[in-house]
């Protein structure tokens, strides 16, 4: 059988140019179900953590079942001992002992649990032309007019003034009510069709409908509200008050599924990070006998800028580090400057319906793999950590030579607007960080797609960062 022979330019653009091809090419059948596989356990975590204190329950669960044991300060732990440290029900720090000595440096993953949602505001109960609702105060960047007339279940905690904490969870299983922000109906909606998109549908008209029915006794005025109120002091035992101390959050109730008639997309709620958020969590429940200590860190308030005590601008990281080294006889500040991390955190995936808003050339694409971003930010690089040289090589070389199929994007066309992730925080602590995460479409909508193999190649990111 004659071969044909490579000509010389073949030879030399293989050699020379860049040439990043889709991941259902490059892969083979068996990569392709691994990723599939991945998968289907993914879902089960987005359909059961859908808010920040539900992923750290779930990691966890799975944290006990993979060995881990809850974080002792001041326990000198041994090579391949597991921990975790959760931060006040909203953040999780998981980690593996390395075998080398900890001033050597740590490998840590963070991602961030929270996701765009409606708040309930501190007095958000009322009733108006008997029906009842609750007012929202929306959390992270959304385009408000997403977020009606879609089914909304209701999570969170009420904290009792005599410290007691409910748990709610309502709108989830089958048979369970859901909520539902209204929208004017397009027949008389011609003065809403005036308004610009961002204007559609304003934050004080996010109200959550969440029953109809009076309470009889003609000696009542809030008949609705008051049988609400029933309801929920039969359910949860609590009064109208108990809304001022409660953290409840309506998210979409819609459960993940595939997407496509090839099912090689993920669609669901709250993908933005938890995409993330999973597969640097399996990447640490993985981890086996690592040379460097290793840390997934799953952190809460990334969307609303990462301030707060459960936020990644908090001393919250760095204290557990310092606290980790001083066991060791270390200084804190010895091992964080030794230390590498990546920032995990999702990137906008080219979309073949809004061209104008991406730059083809430099833009994350669904199946191209993981993606690693040197910098965010905005109005020219204002906000963000851009990633060094010497650190982008080291990351390239390592995700290379571990056959994970990634891809470089920036978020969007220059002008565009921008956005950032936890890397900045991180690097403020003075350690090599890079952004390296999943592409999405839709971001910070209620549904939300990624490409199962770019999902799956995260985990092999993060893995082999581990495993370096
Ligand atoms: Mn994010
Ligand atoms: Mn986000």
């Amino acid at each position: 059988m004659a071969t044909s022979k490579k000509t010389n330019g073949e030879l030399l653009s293989e050699r020379l140019l860049s040439n990043k091809k889709n991941g259902g090419l490059v892969l083979d059948d068996k990569q392709i179900k691994a990723a599939d596989d991945f998968c289907e356990d993914y879902k089960a975590f987005l359909n059961t953590a859908k808010i920040e204190r539900e992923a750290v329950i779930e990691s966890v669960r799975l944290a006990k079942k993979a060995g881990f044991k809850e974080y002792v300060r001041g326990k000198k732990y041994k090579a391949g001992e597991k921990f975790y440290y959760v931060n006040r029900g909203k953040a999780i720090i998981l980690g593996v002992i390395g075998k080398d000595s900890l001033d050597k440096g740590i490998r840590l993953a963070a991602a961030h649990i929270d996701s765009p949602r409606l708040d309930l505001k501190q007095n958000p109960l009322y009733e108006d032309k008997e029906l009842c609702l609750f007012k929202t105060h929306y959390y992270g960047g959304i385009k408000k007019y997403q977020w009606t007339t879609i089914p909304m279940s209701l999570h969170g905690v009420i904290v009792k003034s005599d410290g007691e904490t409910v748990s709610v969870n309502i709108g989830e299983d089958a048979g369970d009510p859901v909520f539902c922000v209204t929208d004017i109906l397009p027949h008389l909606a011609n003065e809403q069709m005036k308004r610009t998109l961002a204007q559609g549908i304003k934050g004080e008209e996010l109200n959550l409908l969440i029953g109809s029915r009076p309470f009889r006794d003609d000696k009542v005025s809030k008949k609705v509200k008051l049988n609400i109120m029933v309801i929920l002091n039969e359910k949860y035992g609590i009064s109208e008050d108990d809304f001022i101390s409660a953290e409840l959050e309506a998210v979409p109730a819609f459960k993940a599924c595939d997407v496509g008639f090839d099912r090689s997309l993920v669609g669901a709620y709250g993908q933005d990070d938890k995409v993330c958020a999973y597969t640097a969590l399996k990447a640490i429940l993985d981890c086996k006998s690592p040379k460097k200590t290793c840390l997934t860190c799953l952190t809460d308030k990334e969307e609303i800028g990462s301030d707060g005590n459960t936020g990644l601008n908090s001393s919250y990281l760095n204290y557990f580090i310092c606290d980790l080294a001083k066991t060791y006889g270390f200084e804190g500040r010895n091992v964080i400057s030794a230390s590498e991390c990546l920032s995990a955190d999702v990137n906008a995936a080219f979309d073949p319906t809004f061209p104008e808003n991406f730059e083809i050339r430099n833009s994350c694409q669904i199946n191209y793999g993981v993606c690693a971003t040197k910098f965010t930010g905005s109005r020219g690089k204002y906000d963000t950590s851009d990633a060094s040289a010497e650190f982008v090589a080291r990351i390239r070389k390592l995700f290379d030579d571990n056959d994970v199929l990634w891809q470089t994007g920036e978020l969007g066309k220059v002008d565009a607007g921008g956005g950032g992730t936890v890397a900045k925080y991180i690097a403020n602590l003075d350690m090599d960080v890079i952004d390296v995460g999943v592409p999405v479409l839709s971001m910070h909508a209620p549904y939300e797609l990624t490409s199962k193999i770019d999902t799956y190649m995260a985990y092999k990111a993060f893995a082999v960062f581990f495993a370096d």
